[in-house]
């Protein structure tokens, strides 16, 4: 057994017992692995604060390689991200990332760069303003790089030629779009060239600047079922998430 000391962020947390916790948690060093928190639902937890959703914390913990399931012991809050949880939409969009992450990522593949990622997403979460959804969508479009399945967005898979604003129709299964000529014979979800440049853009932006988007409701229809088609073609066992429903839901 080993005595393990890294930074997290908890994605989901569930009840295990009267007292205790089972945490899902995005390590910077080993990557997805889940512990027990245990008294983490007592009224003199010494875990008090970290052990919630979206926290980002340094940990220590005891690692058995024969056990699916660690064991927590000690926590420091780095940050609770106090303003996503006064806001429902914030919130939501906090929890969709996680969602994904806890979805998506295998246990124990670390990934550092991905780990600063959903650090630097939380940190602009809490602090910006504006079209905050703008900043998931980058999320998600740079999550998708990272997992190694990039999409073209401004090339057609069949010719090559330019997309332009023509716009396209998605291939999720081949990474890619066709332009209006070669997919008006093969098919694909249609894609307008607006909604093309949005995604060429965040791909070269910086997360800050994401919230600045002002997109219309049609691109944005367009990107939101983009986003759930690939990742329901690439991801096993992938639903649509959860926390983006409520954001739906609330008129975000
Ligand atoms: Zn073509």
């Amino acid at each position: 057994m080993a005595i393990l000391k890294t930074e997290g962020v908890v994605l989901r947390g569930w009840r295990l017992s009267e007292t205790s916790k089972i945490l899902s948690v995005f390590t910077r060093d080993h990557g997805k692995i889940r512990v027990v928190a245990k008294g983490a639902l007592g009224p003199k937890s010494k875990f008090r604060g970290c052990v919630e959703s979206l926290a980002h914390i340094d940990m220590i913990y005891y690692d058995k390689r024969t056990r699916d399931l660690q064991l927590l012991s000690q926590t420091d809050l780095k940050d609770g991200h106090i303003r996503i949880l006064g806001n429902t939409a914030r919130t939501a969009l906090g929890l969709a990332a996680c969602e994904l992450l806890d979805k998506a990522v295998l246990a124990e593949e670390p990934n550092p760069a991905l780990f600063d990622m959903i650090v630097r997403y939380l940190g602009t979460m809490n602090e910006a303003d504006g079209f905050l959804e703008g900043c998931l969508w980058y999320f998600e479009g740079h999550f998708i790089g990272m997992m190694g399945y990039q999409p073209t967005w401004d090339r057609c898979l069949d010719c090559g030629g330019s997309l332009g604003a023509g716009g396209g129709f998605f291939l999720p299964v081949n990474g890619g779009l066709l332009c209006r000529e070669c997919g008006s014979r093969r098919g694909g979800l249609r894609i307008e060239g607006e909604t093309l440049e949005i995604l060429f853009w965040l791909q070269g932006a910086a997360l800050e600047e994401a919230s600045r988007l002002n997109p219309p409701s049609g691109l944005k229809a367009e990107i939101r079922k983009m986003f759930d088609l690939y990742f329901r073609t690439h991801i096993e066992h992938m639903r649509p998430l959860k926390s983006l429903a409520v954001y739906y839901g609330i008129g975000g």
